[in-house]
């Protein structure tokens, strides 16, 4: 931790000196997408599309698991999406998922989950994996991309997005990562396949 400290306390002299120009992000945000990914450490969505200070507005759940908009309770989820959509107008979302995602991979085993609950409760709100998802695979790339798919069509039922699709002003977009290589694979709609960007 204390690295991080460290990095921490040096940051406003680097945020100073670098290309950013930080002090103009005091005037507001206008972000180019909103991209919903995993809360994995090893996934680092500025890091991977070179996004600046002020250009991603990001969602990180466990397992990239977009619940469903109609829950009866309040949803952060779904206040930063519909904030996303409504409020700053992004024109893009991307789902994003990895390989080796330890809370799809508990999901494809049906691990038992009884000593974290609160983990168990939330994977309850993913839809469940289809059959056939390859649990045994060590990067599990099937079962998260079909996951991935499962997560878009709960945001196409969102009301925002779906007005936002519907007057054109949103894409939807499925990735998936390779934490092992680097490598992003999107949904191609036409050949109903992840292919490389
Ligand atoms: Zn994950």
């Amino acid at each position: 931790m204390q690295h991080l400290i460290d990095h921490a306390r040096v940051f406003p002299r680097r945020a100073a000196q670098g290309p950013e120009g930080f002090g103009r992000l005091a005037a507001g945000q206008s972000p180019h997408a909103l991209f919903i990914t995993c809360s994995d450490s090893r996934v680092i969505p500025s890091l991977i599309t070179g996004a600046r200070p002020g250009e991603l507005f990001e969602l990180r759940t466990a397992g990239n698991i977009v619940p469903r908009h109609d829950r009866p309770h309040p949803a952060g989820e779904a206040a930063t999406i519909e904030y996303a959509v409504e409020v700053l107008g992004v024109g893009d979302v991307v789902v994003c998922g990895h390989s080796h995602c330890g809370a799809v991979g508990a999901m494809a085993r049906g691990d038992d989950l009884t000593a974290v609950p609160a983990v168990r409760d939330w994977l309850e709100h993913a839809t469940p994996l289809p059959e056939g998802t390859d649990a045994g695979a060590p990067d599990l790339a099937h079962a998260v991309q079909s996951h991935v798919l499962d997560q878009l069509d709960r945001l196409r039922a969102y009301p925002c997005v779906a007005r936002g699709l519907a007057g054109g002003r949103l894409r939807l977009h499925g990735w998936f990562y390779e934490i092992h290589t680097g490598s992003v694979l999107a949904h191609r709609s036409h050949a109903d396949a992840f292919q490389p960007l």
